[in-house]
């Protein structure tokens, strides 16, 4: 078996909360914590959670655009963290990301054709001409397009775009952090099957970073879902979507909204919202909100384990359906529509 493209082994990222004073000390805490993941060729890994915990820092710590406090990111077996510059930039043509911004990523004052051209310009390319055409055709963007200015075009031709210059240089990986978040739902199904295709042609290998799962499950191979910084379930797509093992995934996908509302039974169990995490809950994170929790979850934090064909960090996963007892403060939360 051949090694990953990308592998992260215990990663972690703390932030200091607001500004230090003369007598203040700053809070620090971990907005990543102890997160492994491995990225195959050509395959497509969804990292999902609610808005906050930590998936935009656990992106760009895999691109390594941040440092690490411990562990480290591998990409094609190279340790990312003390690579030379020009290591590093060799390396960078390989790895790209895609960000949600999709007006801040360009430059209005340059046509399309040039924002395209210009990696091939730094990395000098050969024939960068041919090759901006090349990429421009490959996300389907009519060349009456080429030549205007970002403001010109939709959200769905800036999305082509951006994925354009992703692609300039002939990456192995993108890294897209909510990449159709800010688009309409039918853009979104067509940026998505224009990844798919991608993906098909190239051999290319994606991170799909989101909030939404709806999204994801046109897309993932494979799913982590993060609460609070940390993996709690990770599972191939199939075995996550049809039988979620962490009472924090079945809320989630309780909030899907489904053609069939009845598909997942809820039941209301408790209330409270995302801890800050300048505190996180003692033992399991999850335990102030999880209605299966008992006195251990809240002294001893869970550490991922596997079952069948998920990991998962729950102490309960072995005797509990998360499914049938769904937290409804969360599942009525319509934002991972
Ligand atoms: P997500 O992408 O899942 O919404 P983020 O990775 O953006 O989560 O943020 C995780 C946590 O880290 C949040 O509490 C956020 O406020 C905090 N955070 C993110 N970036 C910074 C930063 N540059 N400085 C301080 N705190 C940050
Ligand atoms: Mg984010």
């Amino acid at each position: 078996m051949t090694s990953p493209l990308l592998s992260a082994k215990d990663v972690s990222r703390s932030y200091v909360a607001g500004r230090a004073g003369w007598f203040r000390r700053v809070p620090r805490f971990r907005a990543v914590d102890g997160v492994s993941l491995h990225v195959n060729r050509g395959e497509t890994v969804g990292i999902v959670g609610e808005s906050g915990c930590g998936k935009s820092t656990l992106a760009r710590l895999l691109l390594a655009l941040a440092r690490t406090e411990t562990g480290t990111v591998t990409f094609d077996d190279i340790d990312l963290s003390g690579l030379s510059t020009a290591e590093w930039r060799a390396l960078r043509a390989r790895m790209q990301c895609v960000f949600q911004d999709t007006g801040a990523s360009l430059d209005p004052r340059l046509t399309i054709r040039t924002q395209v051209r210009e990696p091939l310009a730094i990395h000098r390319r050969p024939d960068p001409a041919a090759r901006t055409q090349a990429v421009l055709e490959m996300v389907r963007l009519g060349a009456h397009l080429w030549d205007r200015y970002p403001h010109e075009l939709s959200g769905g031709q800036v999305q082509r775009v951006i994925l354009a210059r992703a692609l300039a240089l002939g990456p192995d990986l993108l890294v897209l952090d909510e990449p159709v978040s800010a688009l309409d739902v039918s853009i979104q199904a067509q940026i998505v099957n224009l990844l798919k295709d991608l993906q098909e042609e190239l051999g290319l290998a994606y991170v799909f970073v989101s909030h939404d799962l709806g999204v994801v499950r046109h897309i993932a191979d494979r799913v982590y879902v993060m609460y609070l910084g940390q993996v709690v379930e990770h599972a191939p797509k199939a075995d996550f979507f049809a039988n979620p093992r962490h009472p924090y995934s079945a809320a989630l996908l309780a909030a899907i909204p489904a053609a069939d509302p009845e598909a997942l039974p809820k039941r209301a169990v408790i209330t409270g919202d995302l801890p800050s995490p300048l505190a996180p809950p003692t033992g399991c994170r999850f335990h102030p909100r999880c209605p299966h929790a008992i006195a251990r979850c809240a002294a001893e934090p869970p550490v991922l384990r596997r079952l069948g064909e998920h990991e998962v960090a729950c102490h309960r996963s072995e005797d509990i359906n998360p499914v049938a007892l769904v937290p409804r403060h969360i599942a009525a939360k319509r934002e991972f529509a």
